[in-house]
């Protein structure tokens, strides 16, 4: 290879790496938005998350309306003692027969 050539060859190199950076810089924007977006919706999940509602078998923060926790798949509903019907665990009233169920 005389020197020619390896000027040539180092200049489109040069050109590749730049073309390469450029998509990279695309692609890192891309990402800061959809992190952005991401950041967005832990925010307002974890806003809807009910401090006082925790499972009772892995104790993470629960929202209140889940059947199964998500973090552990605990079963979170249970069967009205009146009148046996599947209520979820933080409801104070059964929703089918009215009786309260605080006393769970
Ligand atoms: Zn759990
Ligand atoms: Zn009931």
């Amino acid at each position: 290879m005389n020197q020619e050539d390896a000027v040539t060859t180092l200049r489109s190199e040069n050109e590749a790496l730049r073309t390469e950076n450029e998509q990279l810089r695309g692609e890192l924007t891309l990402l800061k938005e959809r992190l952005h977006v991401l950041e967005g919706w832990v925010a307002k999940e974890s806003r809807q998350m009910d401090p006082d509602k925790h499972c009772p078998s892995c104790h993470q923060s629960l929202r209140g309306g889940e059947r199964f926790c998500p973090w552990c798949s605990f079963n979170l509903t249970f069967a009205c003692p009146f009148c046996g019907s599947q209520n979820l665990l933080f409801d104070r009233f059964c929703l089918h027969c009215g009786q309260p169920l605080s006393s769970l």
